[in-house]
């Protein structure tokens, strides 16, 4: 097998192996770090039909990290892939109303970044080990509620780590703060922090960036690290559901071998459909890559117009993990349009940061041909909900709402009938309070739990254990600090 190198989506000059990319998360100059080149499949879309999700990640997952043994990525695997999910399945596959919803919700905090977070923290243990890392990985992170608490989950009690979350204390919602102070395992550490998410970021980078801190955990045999969406260990587990997706279609006899399908994402940073466009890549016959935005749609017009442009006003929607202005991913895309050339990267990137958008050339979007951009409003999102559960009988949440919105404007619009994948990203349990006004609208309360047993009562889709665990679960994170005062609350807990 050919090794793969990784380096930078701003600059050519380090070459790092996979395992030093994923203890590193982010390249120094700033960028991302990317594969010199994306391999294919070596084994064919039959013989990945008759192995189950841990199999098939193994094969896709061993193509791109190329500096870990076999014995050492199924041992990761495994650990990662069990009975955290409430499905042997893993990615269960449904069909309702002319498409097929890949369930990327059944871990451990009901959304599909467990997907990632559930092996991330092996992988960084298994890289610290192979690179002779001695010290302690803490994990550093801010949240606005989703990635926290599946990095929690992910982390909690790993061998040679601790994981610091810090969320803003009036910020979140209440499921989700509940979610986050009831984390249990001797490692994790949960602050909320009088300030807004924004604060808790800039806090976060500044005590990343900050020299003798590091030094500080360095004589203490700690370094830090970060589970943010860019590191390239959470990037390419998510390739391998697309693939699991294919060959379950192949299985049910849905599709026959080589067929070519479609693939709807909902997108907020990029990480996911870029996932499905490695997948492409590396030889899965998928035709069309739809990206679906929610009313903040800057990934939309960049699909339309080939202009990136993040001026604009911050729309709070019901699906708040897309609510996102920069999608940080899509940096690894315009790398891979403009033929690898870190160089013209950097400079739109630098673009980016200064005047806040930039353009593409024609050769460029040229490249982009397999990419289809839509976007829903809160309106046609709910409506979404109300019509999929009336017609078909399946529930889904927000953010799956408006990919499926987005593929019912498309499938009108194009009469395309190629068979396709919705990505469902997050339990209907999980934005209890959306989805409940959209089948619903008349049920009045003020508790998320009691429109939990409403939703229950209305569509007979069992309660996820996450949630109906932290009902009574004990608190047990009731640190509350100034944004000031990070440092001296990380060095607290660390000592
Ligand atoms: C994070 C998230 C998304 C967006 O995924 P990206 O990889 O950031 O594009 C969509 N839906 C849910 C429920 C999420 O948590």
């Amino acid at each position: 097998m050919v090794d793969i190198t990784y380096s930078s989506t701003r600059g050519a000059d380090e070459k790092l192996k996979a395992s030093e990319a994923i203890l590193n998360g982010l390249a120094s100059d700033g960028g991302l770090y990317v594969p010199d080149h994306v391999p294919a499949l070596d084994r064919n879309l039959k013989e990945l039909s008759d192995m189950d999700y841990r199999g098939v990640a193994y094969e896709v997952m061993k193509l791109l990290l190329t500096d870990f043994t076999e014995e050492e990525l199924r041992g990761c695997i495994a650990a990662a892939y069990d009975d955290k999910f409430d499905t042997e399945e893993i990615a269960p596959l449904a069909e309702a109303c002319d498409a097929y919803f890949l369930e990327l919700y059944h871990g451990a905090t009901i959304a599909f970044k467990d997907m990632a977070l559930s092996i991330l923290p092996h992988l960084m243990t298994t890289a610290a080990r192979k690179n002779n890392v001695k010290n302690e990985i803490v994990i550093l992170t801010a949240t606005s509620g989703d990635t926290g608490k599946a990095a929690l989950a992910g982390f909690a009690s790993v061998p040679g780590t601790k994981i610091i979350v810090f969320y803003p204390k009036d910020g979140v919602s209440p499921i989700q703060k509940q979610q986050m102070v009831t984390q249990q395992g001797d490692n994790t550490f949960v602050v909320g922090i009088n300030g807004n998410f924004d604060n808790a970021q800039t806090g976060v980078k500044k005590l990343f960036s900050d020299k003798e801190l590091a030094e500080w955990m360095n004589e203490n045999n700690m370094q830090f690290s970060s589970a943010n969406s860019i590191n390239i260990g959470r990037l390419v587990p998510q390739i391998v559901y697309y693939v699991y997706a294919y060959t379950r279609l192949m299985k049910e006899e849905r599709i026959t071998e080589g067929a070519p399908i479609n693939v709807v994402v909902p997108t907020g940073n990029f990480g996911n459909i870029l996932a499905a466009y490695y997948a492409k890549e590396m030889g899965l016959p998928i035709a069309k890559l739809i990206c679906a935005s929610n009313e903040n749609k800057v990934l939309y017009d960049f699909f339309s117009t080939g202009t990136y442009d993040r001026n604009r006003e911050f729309i709070l929607t019901s699906s708040p993990s897309m609510d996102i202005l920069i999608s940080s991913n899509l940096e690894r895309l315009i790398y891979h349009i403009c033929d690898n050339d870190a160089g013209k990267c950097r400079t739109l990137m630098e673009l980016l940061t200064r005047t806040g958008r930039y353009d593409i050339t024609d050769a460029m979007r040229a490249k982009l041909d397999s990419f289809v951009g839509g976007t829903c409003d809160e309106e046609m999102t709910l409506a979404t909900i109300r019509s999929i559960f009336e017609s078909c009988g399946y529930l889904i949440d927000t953010h799956t709402a408006v990919a499926a919105g987005v593929y019912k404007s498309y499938r009108a619009k194009t009469g395309d009938r190629t068979p396709t994948v919705i990505a469902s990203t997050a339990s209907p349990y999980k934005f209890t309070g959306s989805v409940l006004a959209a089948i619903d609208p008349g049920y009045a309360s003020d508790d998320d739990f009691d429109k939990a047993d409403r939703l229950y009562e209305l569509s007979k889709v069992p309660i996820p254990k996450a949630v109906s665990e932290i009902r009574t679960a004990p608190i047990v994170h009731k640190t509350i600090c100034e944004v000031d005062e990070m440092e001296k609350t990380v060095k607290g807990f660390l000592k």
